[in-house]
């Protein structure tokens, strides 16, 4: 059977086609690793970086480390102000800032393989960076691509964060969905979920669960209880129990060797959305119908997914 799926709060529909589905084992990838000459972002290379911004540890060694990102998508002087020509050229430049985080000094180490401790570090790096971004730009996108498929060539551990002078259109379009409710429909939504055939994990202060319209195999969500809208607001004990329910499902997809993207969703300065986190497993290739409609087909169901993250046959 297949299910034409709305998401809870946006005008975007998925396709849950399970039937043409495959076993989640199925899904694995085999791994193919090529050889790289130097890795940039290894300990006695930092020469090779733009100059560092920060890092955890010290001159003799470090844990983690920021830099500007030596290909910047971004620039970092230009029209700020988005303004239309012509009624239909609607233009400004990218301005703002792009960093590299490198998470651990080790080649081989990816984040699933670090402890709790050290995962709440790189979460406190992330949350201290996107502050630092919110401040001098409009918003601040961070986001970690694992794997040639999530569209990273570099294999050591990173994670990147974009700051720049606009609002992404699905941060905005989750803004304005959550002002058609009376309260914040993200809490209700955490409420429902936690007890569904979707829930993966459940903290004191976290809930995660596959989304009822998944446009990914296996992709998850991960809120904190409380209603708060930037990172900056977590207690240590949601760093922490974040950590743990990241790692929790990241040591799953390892299984399938599965790219995943990573994201934080974080209210824009001002505004009151329900700050939360996505893994984007990239199991499946978006083709034609996806391109022609911009509906999605996704051929395993949430809850076959959340059934594989609860170790459950
Ligand atoms: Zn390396
Ligand atoms: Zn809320």
């Amino acid at each position: 059977m297949t299910e034409l799926r709305k998401d809870y709060i946006l005008d975007r529909y998925v396709i849950i086609a399970d039937a043409r589905g495959k076993r989640p084992h199925e899904f694995r990838e085999e791994k193919q690793d090529k050889k790289v000459e130097k890795c940039f972002f290894c300990p006695g290379n930092e020469n090779l970086t733009p100059p560092e911004t920060g890092r955890i540890g010290d001159e003799k060694g470090w844990r983690i480390r920021w830099f500007p990102n030596k290909f910047s998508a971004v620039d970092a002087e230009g029209q700020v102000e988005i303004r239309t020509d012509n009624d239909f050229y609607t233009f400004a430049n990218a301005v703002g800032f792009h960093e590299v985080i490198v998470e651990t000094p080790n080649h081989e180490e990816e984040l699933h393989q670090l402890s709790i401790e050290r995962i709440y570090e790189v979460l406190k790096v992330y949350s201290d960076r996107i502050d630092d971004g919110m401040r001098r730009a409009e918003y601040a996108v961070l986001f970690k691509n694992h794997g040639a498929k999530a569209g990273t060539s570099i294999k050591h551990s990173h994670t990147q964060m974009i700051a720049y002078n606009q609002v992404p259109p699905l941060i905005k379009s989750k803004v304005e969905a959550s002002k058609r409710y009376f309260v914040c429909p993200y809490c209700r939504i955490i409420d429902s979920e936690k007890g569904s055939d979707r829930r993966i994990t459940e903290s004191n202060t976290m809930v995660s669960f596959t989304p009822y319209a998944s446009e990914h195999p296996f992709e998850a969500w991960i809120f904190p209880k409380r209603h708060i809208r930037q990172m900056h607001e977590m207690t240590n004990d949601e760093f922490y129990e974040l950590a743990s329910s990241l790692k929790q499902i990241l040591v799953r997809l390892a299984e399938l060797n599965a790219s995943y993207n990573f994201m934080v969703q974080q209210s824009p300065a001002g505004e009151n959305m329900h700050l939360h986190f996505e893994i984007k497993p990239r199991l499946s290739t978006w083709a034609g119908f996806e391109l022609a409609g911009g509906t999605i087909i996704n051929p395993v169901s949430p809850e076959e997914a959340a059934r594989f993250y609860r170790g459950e046959k």
